[in-house]
């Protein structure tokens, strides 16, 4: 037999190889794009996926920084690298549809997170899902909070009229979760047959200092009048705690019932120190789980399903993870 000099040899074995085996372990790439890195609730879900892949394939993420064109220029990169699925986290949920454009011209599954794509957007492609929670039930629960504590605390009507003086911190305009927690809590307060009266309601855009210093304001213009905060988010109501503080509330007896949504480490500290009465889970875990066994799945060429993920998918392109209602009591569930 003629001998075959080695590193032909090497080189059909490998492009052989390279041939026929299923991509597995390191060879896995997931691209994934995050709106931004600076968000609380994001560097959850982060870390969790992070936690997840360990072992079993490898994650490049890269931070939008708030803005659609660097995203949308990040997974072009993703794209011509070749990766093996991707998993995103839109800037604009708008912005979906001409991303599964370019994923299915790549043949590349994408899923999505956190940021619900519209449906029509999602239908163009049988290879594009989204990973995320029910706006409306994180609403209805932080509403259910408001009403417990309502029922239970005759003085919480500070004014004794009978109606639920509230100011409104909400997310980012245009985010399901900030349009669909503001109105389904207001929604779960009344339908338990409250009435409410809104002081006033701004934008904190999911932030902090902007919670803190809309809250500031709201104070500035209502001062006591004002009876429950709502954020739709805990990052925004703990900014308005401080802003409460700063005016003396939460000692010698002041109070203010103020309900975020999350269950952040901060929040559930708040919790304990009895600053925020509740918040509602917002499961980082489970969707950071969910969105990398489904991307993980995608790209191994399964079919995704309960078996394959681990997740029940509903429509054959949802995996929806449940919120849940923490206060004091029960933060333990959200440890
Ligand atoms: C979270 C917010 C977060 C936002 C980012 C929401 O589900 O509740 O805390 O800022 O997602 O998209
Ligand atoms: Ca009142």
């Amino acid at each position: 037999m003629k001998q075959v000099p080695f590193a032909i040899l090497a080189l059909a074995v490998s492009f052989h190889a390279g041939c026929t085996k299923k991509k597995a372990g390191s060879d896995i790439v997931i691209g994934s794009a995050i709106y931004k890195y600076d968000d609380t609730f994001m560097s959850g879900v982060r870390s969790a996926m992070s936690t997840a892949a360990e072992g079993k394939a490898k994650i490049e993420f890269v931070d939008s920084a708030n803005q659609q064109p660097v995203q949308s220029e990040k997974v072009d990169l993703f794209i011509a690298k070749k990766v093996s699925a991707l998993a995103i986290n839109p800037v604009d949920r708008t912005a979906a549809g001409v991303l599964i454009d370019k994923a299915k011209a790549a043949n590349i599954p994408i899923v999505f997170f956190n940021r619900e794509p519209m449906p029509e957007d999602l239908k163009k492609w049988d290879k594009a899902y989204y990973v995320g929670a029910k706006a409306e039930e994180s609403g209805t629960l932080s509403g259910q909070i408001v009403v417990d504590y309502w029922k239970a605390n005759p003085t919480a009507d500070k004014n004794k009229d009978g109606i639920v003086q509230y100011v409104m911190l909400t997310g980012e305009p245009g985010h399901q979760d900030a349009e669909l927690r503001t109105k389904f809590s207001i929604k779960a307060i009344e339908d338990a047959g409250l009435k409410t009266e809104k002081l006033a309601q701004d934008t904190a855009m999911w932030d902090r200092v902007r919670g803190q210093e809309k809250m500031a304001a709201f104070l500035g213009a209502h001062g006591d009048k004002i009876e429950l905060v709502l954020a739709n988010n805990d990052d925004m109501a703990l900014g308005a705690i401080e802003a409460l503080k700063a005016v003396g509330y939460f000692k010698d007896k002041k109070y203010m019932p103020v309900v975020g949504v999350d269950a952040t480490a901060a929040a559930l500290q708040a919790l304990e120190n009895g600053t925020m009465l509740g918040t509602v889970l917002n499961d980082a875990q489970n969707q950071g789980k969910a969105t990398f066994a489904l991307a993980h799945a995608l790209a191994q060429g399964k079919t995704p399903d309960k078996a394959t993920i681990g997740y029940e998918l509903t429509d054959g392109k949802y995996v929806w993870i449940p919120y849940q209602k923490i206060t004091k009591e029960n933060r333990q569930v959200a440890m």
